[in-house]
């Protein structure tokens, strides 16, 4: 097949200074979780960017300089030499495709506690570090010759970026994390000598670092800067009109305008509460203030959205981070007509918790992200069956599909076998939720690659036995059955079932449509999104809300999916009454008695109906059926059965996903027994 000619426009070739980019798909940086604990597993991920058609390749943020760095995160590091093999390595695999490779460079300032280097840390004024834990740390005031230092480290580290091998250098100054906007921001630069005060002084340090820069390297690498179009403080930040001035000011100052937004929360919005080029209206007209190319982003997963931002002169780089993790052959499926191919991005930000978290970046939608080195998963390719040919697979959740896509890719005869008339799994059920439709798109991905497989066959309205398993004589049985909602409150303030008196509603009763009224109180101690979720579409409905969790936050874990503010936000603008700190010790006839998590004052709340968001049990009773009868599995042609994904133990979708993939890529593979299943990079020791 041959590309449409509406997307030609993305193909054209573009300069950034002296470099030209082969076309205008550009991956903007990006944490992985991987960063310099696992260099060769983060240059391996980017190299498979290369492969899949991006024209422009940035590493994620850089710290610059051990006098700023943001310990626990995870990025990269180029404190001194001994740092340039493992970003080098990186350069290297950007560029085996011919995209430009770019490096990001970020002095954190205000942001930057080091809590691993214990040095003071420095920005334009003194004020608390502004990090998501507010670590207990405030920073000092640069003095001119702190400013003449950074200056320099800044000409350092340019250098060492030439000697890794980059074309472009990206300046940090977006998403409240870099110098440049400290020094841009009258929130935190509250100066009074001549880089403080007037827009003009507080350009200053940009124009001198982008001046040294030059003076040094030339054109060898092209420089870019990165601002947020707006820091979403009010009229102290740095606004979009004060943006606009500055780039109208500024207008050849760097080679590249690379404009995010707010913060980092505000930039990578979920699709529960951001739509695609979301930006739009805080980008659009920019590109006239400057001769200079500008990249915006958007979750652009649309080939013919990302079209529309270049044909209106709104953009000249399609910016994406997540749509190029959830696939990294996006262009490349573009330039050969198979948009419907494309593993578009579903906007769950499980891809940030790996940063947020510390641990490996996961995406939900490309199971193979991150595992490019560790597992030698291609997210395109997959190694030839095995020598045995038949599978069949149970459930069609996010598990059992991926189980069946990636299998069938590899040449088996699959059979889904699904008890409802509708595969998906919980996708299904869930995507009709409040804010949740893109989410679909995990399964719409999936049944369409099945659908055009020969070799896989779905079969909807079958529940299965063990006897109609052993029955049918496949060698290999993946359960993939999934797991319910408990109805006991078993979950970390219970671990036995709680006191309850009277009907409760689970999760799955409201998803299947039985949906209380009148004052409904909901009892979160799950964590996730499902809790508030699920009072959103109660408030909806005209009930009265009071949610109620034991932990000090809403929703708590989704600060990890940046998400957890516009939760609140979104809950509180629906009238909804929030309990933090607040347990729930018993469900009555027609109240709850709340207990306070530290104090254990009980508290009696009249209600109509109590929904419980505790936790899951598995699906399970398939699969112990057939462990039971392991003794008849030889004498039925049954080589192996496996229990994988939720059946297995519940987790979020992404997990799934991962254990699907997981499944087929070691069929037919040999044992390995105790053996730790990755590659894993260990540190060198020093003498
Ligand atoms: P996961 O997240 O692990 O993929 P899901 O709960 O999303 O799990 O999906 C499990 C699917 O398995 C559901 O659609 C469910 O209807 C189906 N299922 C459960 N038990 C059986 C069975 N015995 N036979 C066929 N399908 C089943
Ligand atoms: Fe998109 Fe979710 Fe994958 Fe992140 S984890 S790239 S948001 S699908």
């Amino acid at each position: 097949m041959t590309r449409d000619p509406r997307y030609d426009i993305l193909f054209q070739p573009v300069k950034i200074g002296a470099k030209t980019a082969k076309n205008r798909f550009y991956q903007v940086p990006h944490c992985n979780g991987g960063g310099y604990r696992d260099p060769s597993a983060a240059a391996a991920m980017r190299g498979v960017k290369a492969e899949g058609g991006w024209g422009v390749i940035f590493t994620e943020q850089t710290e610059m300089h051990h006098t700023s760095e943001i310990t626990p995160f995870i990025e990269l590091r180029l404190w001194e030499d001994k740092d340039i093999p493992s970003i080098a390595k990186m350069a290297t695999a950007m560029k085996t495709h011919g995209a430009l490779a770019g490096i990001q460079l970020a002095y954190s300032g205000i942001n930057g506690p080091n809590l691993y280097t214990k040095e003071v840390p420095l920005a334009p004024s003194a004020l608390p570090i502004r990090t998501f834990t507010n670590d207990p740390v405030q920073a000092r005031a640069m003095d001119l010759t702190d400013i003449r230092n950074l200056r320099r480290w800044f000409v350092n580290a340019a250098r060492r970026c030439r000697t890794a091998g980059f074309d472009l250098i990206c300046l940090y100054g977006a998403h409240g994390f870099g110098i440049f906007q400290h020094f841009l921001s009258r929130a935190t630069n509250q100066r009074s000598d001549a880089y403080g005060g007037s827009l003009e002084n507080r350009s200053r340090f940009a124009r001198e670092v982008i001046a040294d820069m030059r003076d040094a390297i030339g054109d060898d690498l092209a420089i870019t800067m990165r601002v947020s179009l707006d820091e979403t403080i009010g009229d102290l930040g740095f606004s979009n009109a004060e943006v606009r001035d500055f780039i109208a000011m500024n207008a050849e100052l760097p080679d590249l305008w690379d404009l995010a937004m707010g913060t980092w929360e505000d930039c990578s919005g979920p699709s529960r509460f951001k739509e695609e080029a979301a930006q739009e209206v805080w980008v659009k007209g920019i590109r006239d203030l400057s001769p200079r190319p500008v990249v915006g982003v958007g979750r652009f997963t649309s080939p013919d959205v990302m079209a529309r931002m270049v044909k209106s002169g709104t953009l000249d780089f399609i910016g994406c981070a997540r749509p190029s993790i959830a696939d990294p052959f996006l262009p490349k499926k573009v330039e050969e007509g198979r948009i419907e191919d494309i593993r578009e991005c579903i906007g769950c930000n499980i891809c940030i918790t790996g940063d947020m978290t510390q641990g490996m970046g996961r995406c939900t939608q490309n199971p193979t992200w991150m595992e490019e080195w560790r597992r030698g998963w291609h997210p395109e390719k997959i190694a030839k069956r095995g020598e045995s040919e038949r599978v069949l697979i149970v459930g069609s959740g996010p598990a059992g599909l991926e189980a069946a896509r990636a299998a069938s890719e590899r040449g088996y005869d699959v059979a889904v076998a699904e008890a409802l008339e509708v595969f998906g799994g919980r996708v299904t059920r869930e995507r009709a939720l409040p804010g949740l439709s893109a989410w679909g798109r995990v399964v719409d991905y999936r049944l369409y690659q099945l659908g055009q497989k020969p070799n896989a066959a779905l079969y909807p309205g079958s529940r299965l036995s063990a006897e109609d398993v052993l029955d049918f004589g496949f060698q290999h049985v993946c359960i993939a059955t999934g797991s319910r909602w408990r109805a006991d409150g078993v979950a970390r303030q219970h671990v036995v079932p709680m006191p309850i008196a009277g009907r409760v509603y689970t999760p799955d009763d409201l998803m299947a449509g039985d949906i209380p009224s009148g004052h409904v109180v909901v009892y979160d101690d799950d964590h996730y999104y499902m809790g508030g979720v699920l009072a959103e579409l109660l408030a909806q409905k005209g009930a009265k809300v009071t949610f109620v969790t034991p932990s000090a936050y809403v929703s708590d874990w989704t600060a990890n999916t940046l998400e957890l503010s516009s939760i609140y936000r979104r809950l509180v603008g629906l009238g909804v009454t929030i309990r933090l700190n607040t347990g729930m010790a018993a469900v009555k006839a027609a109240s709850v008695e709340v207990n306070g998590t530290y104090t254990d004052r009980r508290e009696e709340i009249g209600c109509d109906a109590v929904v419980l968001v505790a936790s899951r049990v598995s699906e399970d009773a398939l699969y112990q059926a057939l462990k039971a009868r392991q003794a008849e599995w030889a004498d039925r042609g049954i080589l192996s059965v496996k229990c994988i994904g939720d059946a297995a133990a519940p987790a979020p979708i992404a997990w799934a996903t991962f254990a699907g993939h997981r499944y087929a890529r070691e069929l037919d593979t040999p044992d390995i027994g105790d053996a730790l299943p990755f590659r894993r990079e260990v540190t060198a020791l020093e003498d």
